[in-house]
């Protein structure tokens, strides 16, 4: 089922869709926060450490997937810290003058959140290194030959930078980050707790079993978890009694065509084409973008992760293959019988 012109449903990435209950989702503090588990180790040590010298924390740089909790996390530093949260991003930012000024108006302590840090301009980079190193900007007044550069004192403040693309960060800007932080794919035993968790806010009724379903058809994203709970909710209201059982999760996911490993329908496309045009690989990136007509920076963030998680494919030096289990999975059958070898 299409998600009206949103997006497709299991798009790990943001949808206008999401924006209304993403907000009551989000956990707050660190203990509810489901998964990641040495991430939250470590910071909570970090917190309690900062906290006890009565100094701001380190920045951190949060990279991983699209809908695993960059966002979610960053909140949750400032309200353990007990500070303000400021939210903006890389392409937000245009020039330097627009990060001074949000970096003249934090008070002591504050995270600053940019999301997609990726891709701030060089220019706008060059404001950020001082302010993290040293908690100053350079201001630069006048033109030619009388410029000059002064410089403004800010507060101590914490960066939280996320990234889907940590390798696309410029060496300096990765190198001020104190700490860095790779956020992975939930398992399906964690996306049941989210998934429960969600419902509870949310007063949807599910049982276990339902939970379980939703859960390991999400790509190990609880962004998608959080979706395909709320989707299966409509469909259990309009066809049965509202609560969601194994039964009206699986009816629910198929009408979705979310198949039993949450492989949607560009998923397949992707590896479809791969086995009919190119005898399954190994085929460029870009070349598997013209043939389906996505970009390949996408195919790349989002369907790659989860398709190489659950071992269809496979990326190799001369490009990407379908791997066995991925014919399988599609019921195809390998060509020359089982003895491809990878
Ligand atoms: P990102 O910034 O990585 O794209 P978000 O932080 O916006 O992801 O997370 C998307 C949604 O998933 C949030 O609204 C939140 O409800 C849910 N979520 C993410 N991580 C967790 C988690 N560890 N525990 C519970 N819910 C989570």
């Amino acid at each position: 089922m299409p998600m009206d012109d949103d997006g497709r449903i299991a798009d790990p990435g943001f949808l206008p869709d999401d924006a209304e209950y993403e907000v009551t989702l989000r956990p707050r503090v660190l203990a509810e926060y489901v998964g990641q588990e040495k991430v939250k180790q470590n910071l909570a040590v970090y917190i309690e450490a900062a906290r006890k010298r009565g100094e701001s924390l380190d920045h951190v740089l949060l990279y991983g997937p699209p809908g695993l909790g960059k966002t979610t996390l960053a909140g949750i530093i400032a309200n353990e810290m007990g500070v303000s949260f400021k939210v903006t991003s890389g392409p937000a930012i245009e020039k330097p003058g627009d990060l001074a000024a949000l970096l003249t108006n934090l008070n002591k302590g504050d995270v600053l959140f940019i999301d997609e840090v990726h891709r701030l301009s060089r220019s706008v980079e060059e404001v950020l290194y001082p302010a993290m190193e040293d908690n100053g900007i350079d201001i630069i007044i006048g033109k030619g030959p009388s410029a000059r550069s002064i410089r403004i004192d800010i507060p101590p403040f914490t960066l939280v930078g996320a990234t889907t693309r940590a390798g696309q960060l410029s060496a300096p800007l990765r190198d001020r980050f104190g700490v860095i932080f790779r956020l992975d794919l939930y398992s399906n035993e964690e996306l049941a707790r989210i998934v429960n968790r969600s419902a509870g806010i949310l007063q949807i009724d599910i049982d276990r079993e339902g939970a379980v379903e939703i859960a390991s058809r999400s790509r190990g994203t609880p962004r998608i978890a959080n979706r395909l709970l709320k989707r299966s909710r409509d469909f259990a209201q309009v066809r049965g009694d509202g609560t969601i059982t194994l039964d009206s999760a699986r009816h629910a996911l198929e009408k979705m065509e979310i198949d039993e490993l949450g492989l949607d329908s560009i998923d397949r496309l992707i590896l479809n084409s791969m086995i009919k045009n190119y005898n399954g690989g190994p085929v460029g990136l870009e070349t598997i973008a013209a043939a389906i007509g996505e970009e390949a920076i996408t195919i790349e963030d989002v369907y790659e992760p989860y398709l190489m998680q659950v071992g269809f494919l496979s990326r190799t030096p001369r490009g990407r293959m379908v791997t066995p289990a991925g014919y399988a999975h599609l019921g195809i059958e390998l060509p020359g019988g089982s003895q491809l070898t990878l």
